[in-house]
């Protein structure tokens, strides 16, 4: 028997993705078949999706998915058929140096970065899957070590989003940083990362968690999430960053950088106190460079941590994220503000190049 799945596909970098027919290949060892439930739409794949960053073409496009396993490879015995998994786009290699440290995140040699499967074959015939595991398709073929088995009532939706932003985001605040309660804490940017931050500040015991976006529009939700204080940023930094230091009695002791671009990387940077620490989460177009006063930054013992998938390791990060957010203590749904279907995924990204939207996700 066949699998057919309709998938979006980027036919090459900088051009519409295009909702096609694909026929899947059967699992094989090491292998599983997820039928999608969830994918959200992330500022990544547009990244993709408008050419800034290169990546192989043909490509079934989505990182940030869950869905149920329906077909297991021989051997294999997690997941098993019938469960919920969120999807991880970061399979390490096991052997690099970052691996050996327990480093996973920052494996540079991961198969997920040749978008196949791990022996270079393709799950679609002749198109790669975006990260190995293609979310934007009704069905997908992956690693079985992508596919991370969830406690049983975690709504899909939001499976899929701990698939990305929200490991990334709450991950950044209590992994990366390590954030000790009662700090102050600033969020640059209110998507579904941001906001993510914002969560893991929460969780983190936060004293004042302060939410900065150019849209006001975007407080409301960074309220619901935990925000304690918003500012209004306009195109004066150096007004943001007096907000910031009246707002947290001279400086957030840490900024978040959940937009991905160079100014607000600066602003982070700038708005730092004393021994304060400026964490970068937002990826950048490829080549952007910051720059910042190394005078002070020394003199005042501040530090710059980069952050990737919020220091993740998937199987021990994903099940605690899904347990948090069936208790209520990540609020993972209320970032969802828009869901669609596969076929409105241009328009998607249209909304998203507009500022519209926390977090739009294709229901399947
Ligand atoms: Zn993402
Ligand atoms: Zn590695």
């Amino acid at each position: 028997m066949t699998v057919t799945a309709r998938a979006a596909v980027l036919e090459s970098v900088g051009t519409p993705a295009v909702v096609r027919v694909l026929e899947l290949i059967e699992p094989r060892a090491g292998e599983v078949r997820v039928r999608m439930l969830a994918s959200g739409v992330c500022h990544s794949d547009l990244h993709v999706r408008d050419g800034e960053w290169d990546r192989p073409t043909p490509i079934v496009m989505g990182h940030e998915g869950a869905g149920v396993v329906e077909a297991v490879g021989p051997g294999v015995t997690t997941p098993r058929v019938g469960e919920l998994v969120a999807l991880s786009w970061l399979i390490p290699c096991g052997r690099c140096r970052s691996c050996r440290r327990g480093h996973v995140w920052a494996c540079p040699d991961s198969p997920s970065y040749r978008h196949t499967l791990l022996d270079g074959e393709t799950a679609f015939r002749g198109v790669r899957s975006y990260c190995a595991i293609a979310t934007m398709a009704e069905a997908s073929v992956v690693p079985a070590a992508a596919a991370i088995p969830l406690p049983a009532g975690t709504d899909p939706a939001a499976a899929a989003l701990i698939g990305c932003c929200v490991t990334t985001g709450v991950g950044a605040v209590l992994k990366t940083a390590a954030v000790p309660a009662g700090s102050s804490v600033a969020v640059l940017g209110l998507g579904g990362v941001g906001l993510s931050c914002v969560m893991g500040a929460v969780v983190a015991g936060a004293s004042r968690i302060v939410a900065v976006d150019r849209v006001a529009a975007r407080f409301d939700a960074a309220r619901a999430v935990g925000a304690t204080d918003t500012v209004l940023a306009g195109d004066d930094a150096a007004a943001t960053a007096a907000a910031l230091r009246e707002l947290t009695d001279g400086g957030p002791d840490f900024v978040f950088e959940a937009i991905g671009r160079v100014e607000t990387a600066e602003l982070a940077i700038t708005s730092l106190p004393l021994g304060g620490t400026a964490v970068l989460v937002g990826m950048t177009p490829m080549g952007a460079r910051a720059s910042f006063d190394v005078y002070p930054f020394v003199d005042g013992s501040r530090r710059i941590l980069g952050s990737n998938y919020g220091f993740a390791v998937p199987a021990v990060d994903f099940p605690r994220y899904a347990a948090w957010s069936v208790e209520g203590r990540l609020p993972v749904t209320r970032l969802i503000d828009r869901r669609i279907g596969l076929d409105d995924i241009e328009d998607a990204f249209a909304a998203m190049r507009r500022g519209e939207y926390t977090r739009q996700v294709i229901e399947f």
